[in-house]
């Protein structure tokens, strides 16, 4: 064991990883606990995350929006219920002005790797130019969905037309009159089909796996209620309660209860069933479009005008798999030559296989964080902590995700942190590690509740679901409810952690 004694001080108090939502989190919850040297490094030209990466055509939350925020920071201004894109790159811009913590973020700066220095007790994090800084604290707030898929069709290097992947568009092209194919059908697709389909002459749609996709209810926030918002913050608490409770039964009782609520779950896949009916005319287009795998496999999300592109002569639904790409066309793997000028890839994140961890993080002893993962279950204690990497905190953990709305997770590891290091400061110690026994414990607990969720209890095996890890475990959604959540975040034993 360490003796406790840091002969070496270093650059900063905390050093975080990404410039999202969660990284920004993640400093208010340092900056709270009287910790200001920090330093924000994210590879992007801009903070924001997700936010600034995304902005294909038809960007928008799929949690409302009084929800999808920090609570400590309502924004009375979103004009829909389900806010656009754009607006959320804003109000991260203004989160950031506000904490100042534009000043602490360094753009342009990937992080390649960091070591635990188990003699100088502090994290060595290596950049991608070279440069080596260190820090008592390490954050990682890389996100689940941030590094972008793309599929390695054979020939697609030959291809003489755009490519685009929705996580790098280009704002300046237009698909007026084009010959269009999108790749995939996941929440993004569902969002930007109908953008495309409006003006283009073709559109063909690459469906490996259909979605449940449930009606939108969106509508423009009235003047009237936006000057109540902020007049009244409490009015907009009630509405984000009310949205958070119908989230809540969703999430808990129709995916993580699955097995002692099936009704709902089954409720939910008719509504959405009844949703393709009443959109698509074609029978063989609806038999298509309908998922055989049980609702929640898979992020489940809503449209109202994603179904009814399908209606349309220029619009057509490919369920054969591309064998090849050519200069101007896609192959199927049936043999059908499909002429086409640009090439839409809607693929998604690969989580799996790059993310967990998103750069080479390597502990005490040298345990490899991404090599241990993978060899010895995915697992970290309350989603943030694992044993053998003091001081880190390790947002995009397996079990992390609580809940639908993001900033559930997000502030809930926040009250995890700020419990953790105010017991750290009472104890007048400088080092915490996660203990094995709390570590095992807790994946024990996951994994006993996991039991009764959709995951294992439904019929989830077509779904090629992000939720499943690459060993056909669902370890990245917390297996319980979002208040069961925040209550350990608040009252987690402190004596799961060594103190040094
Ligand atoms: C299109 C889209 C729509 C979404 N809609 C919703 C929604 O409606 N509701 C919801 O709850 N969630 C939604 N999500 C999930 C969304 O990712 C989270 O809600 C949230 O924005 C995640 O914040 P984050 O800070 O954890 O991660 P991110 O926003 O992904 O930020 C991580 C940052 O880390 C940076 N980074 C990664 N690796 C490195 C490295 N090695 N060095 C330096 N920087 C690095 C990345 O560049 C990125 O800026 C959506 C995701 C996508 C992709």
């Amino acid at each position: 064991m360490h003796s406790g004694k840091t002969s070496v001080a270093p650059d900063h108090d905390a050093i975080v990883v990404g410039a999202g939502f969660g990284g920004m989190g993640a400093a208010i919850a340092l900056q709270r606990r009287g910790l200001h040297d920090i330093a924000i490094y994210e590879r992007e030209d801009d903070l924001g995350g997700t936010w600034h990466v995304n902005h294909y055509p038809g960007l928008a939350v799929d949690i409302a929006s009084v929800t999808y925020s920090y609570s400590f920071e309502p924004n009375p201004h979103w004009s829909r219920l389900f806010a656009p894109g754009s607006e959320l790159a804003a109000y991260a811009a203004r989160i950031a002005d506000k904490y100042d913590l534009r000043r602490r973020m360094r753009f342009g700066t990937a992080v390649e790797s960091a070591t635990w220095d188990d003699d100088d007790q502090l994290w060595r994090v290596t950049l991608a130019d070279g440069a080596s800084v260190t820090a008592r604290f390490l954050v990682t707030a890389t996100g689940f969905l941030s590094q972008p898929h793309t599929p390695a069709f054979p020939g697609i290097d030959s291809f003489a037309g755009r490519i685009l992947h929705t996580a790098d568009w280009d704002d300046h092209y237009r698909p007026d009159g084009r010959r269009i194919a999108v790749v995939g059908t996941g929440a993004t697709a569902v969002q930007l089909i109908p953008e495309l389909a409006r003006t283009a002459a073709e559109l063909t749609v690459f469906q490996r796996t259909p979605i449940w996709v449930v009606p939108k209810v969106d509508f423009r926030i009235p003047r009237a209620v936006r000057s109540l918002f902020a007049a009244v913050p409490s009015s907009q608490r009630a509405a984000r309660t009310i949205s958070n409770t119908i989230l809540e039964l969703l999430m808990v009782v129709g995916v993580l209860r699955f097995r002692q609520a099936k009704r709902l779950n089954r409720g939910a896949a008719l509504l959405a069933k009844a949703h393709l009916r009443v959109q698509v005319r074609d029978a063989a287009t609806r038999r298509a479009l309908t998922p055989d795998y049980d609702f929640g496999c898979k992020r489940p999300t809503f449209s109202n005008r994603y179904f009814r592109v399908f209606n349309r002569p220029d619009v057509h639904l490919d369920t054969d798999g591309i064998e090849r790409v050519e200069p101007d066309a896609l192959v199927t793997t049936s043999g059908r030559r499909i002429p086409v000028d640009t090439l839409v890839l809607a693929t998604g994140f690969n989580l799996w296989d790059v993310n967990f961890p998103a750069f080479e993080i390597i502990g005490r002893g040298g345990r490899n964080l991404g090599k241990w993962w993978r060899e010895s279950r995915f697992q970290a204690y309350e989603g943030i902590t694992v044993p053998g990497f003091p001081n880190l905190l390790s947002l995009n953990s397996p079990y992390a995700y609580s809940g639908l709305s993001y900033f559930t997770t997000i502030e809930s590891q926040m009250a995890h942190m700020d419990r953790l290091l105010g017991e750290l400061d009472r104890r007048g110690a400088s080092t915490f590690e996660v203990t094995e026994r709390a570590n095992s414990e807790f994946l024990d607990a996951m994994t006993h509740n996991l039991q009764d969720s959709v995951f294992v209890d439904g019929r989830c095996a077509s779904s090629r679901s992000y939720y499943f890890n690459q060993h056909g475990e669902a370890t990245l959604l917390r297996p319980n409810s979002t208040s069961a959540t925040f209550r350990a975040a608040r009252s987690f034993p402190v004596d799961d952690y060594t103190y040094v």
